[in-house]
């Protein structure tokens, strides 16, 4: 079983201090070593942004695709090896507005994968653009005289599109982002997890104060398996409105499971039967 000195890279964690990137770090390296995680069952995969350093910090078997693209690079993690546990790190910017159809139509597949999206409503990486996360009127270098559309509200639009659980958590908490992954990654279906991640630098409206004074925690009263009631809390945001915890939860066929080719047995574990030689050479 990994420690997390075992997780450590020689490569020094540069996001800025105090950033909510950290949090996410603790949290997944926490989950990684409780729930023994390593390189045999467990692959990470990373889209672009100030989030997708997260591959460089964490010795785990991890790909960084293309902008916006993470959820069809871990589709075909899942798709190639069913047994693994596949974990999407992505930004608002790359989850949302590269990867918006990604996003969509990884929820409605359901694929047994998990997503975490860092969601500090701006583009980071860049310095501070305006994302599909900020709020209307938000003024950043991409939108001096203030942003005029509304933001994604992300678990809203994972839910209309079929994903089967839903969860968001404050960076700042990471005990909490610890067990929220470890369920998500539980849940037999598309995870999303919205992880509340303040960009200190560029993002001077949702800080570690603001979450701090306005999330608030879904109770027992809540039922994660209705979906009217799951999608009222999403729509939920603002002055001590914002709430964390499990939105949804439900049971559903799983993509892998409705594929007879791999129901019963990974693809890796099935051998080929044709000579696909000819095929590859062809590519060379
Ligand atoms: Fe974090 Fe923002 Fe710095 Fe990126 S720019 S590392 S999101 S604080």
């Amino acid at each position: 079983m990994l420690t997390k000195k075992d997780l450590k890279t020689p490569i020094e964690i540069n996001w800025c201090p105090g950033c909510g990137n950290f949090g996410i770090h603790k949290a997944f390296t926490d989950a990684v070593v409780q729930s023994g995680w390593d390189n045999t069952n467990s692959v990470v995969v990373a889209g672009i942004g100030c989030h997708g350093h997260i591959v460089n910090f964490v010795k785990l078997t991890s790909f960084e695709g293309l902008h916006g693209r993470p959820i069809p690079v871990a589709s075909g993690v899942k798709m190639s090896n069913s047994r693994l546990n596949v974990f999407v790190f992505t930004g608002d910017g790359d989850c949302l507005a590269e990867g918006g159809n990604h996003f969509v139509n990884g929820a409605r597949r359901n694929q047994d994968i998990t997503v975490i999206l860092h969601d500090n409503a701006v583009y980071g990486l860049t310095t501070g653009q305006t994302s599909p996360r900020s709020p209307q009127g938000y003024k950043s270098k991409s939108t001096p005289a203030g942003n005029i559309d509304e933001p994604i509200n992300p678990l809203s639009l994972a839910l209309a599109a079929g994903a089967t659980f839903l969860g968001r958590v404050y960076a700042g908490n990471a005990k909490a982002a610890t067990e929220m992954i470890i369920k998500a990654n539980e849940h037999r279906g598309f995870s999303v997890i919205q992880v509340l991640q303040p960009c200190i630098i560029f993002n001077k409206q949702y800080t570690h104060a603001y979450y701090r004074e306005n999330i608030y925690e879904l109770d027992d009263n809540h039922d994660k398996t209705d979906k009217q009631a799951a999608f009222a809390k999403t729509l939920e945001w603002g002055l001590k409105k914002i709430p964390v915890g499990i939105f949804y939860q439900v049971e559903e066929p799983t993509c892998e499971s409705q594929i007879p080719q791999i129901k019963n047995k990974p693809l890796i574990e099935i051998p080929v039967k044709r000579n696909l030689n000819k095929l590859f050479n062809k590519f060379i």
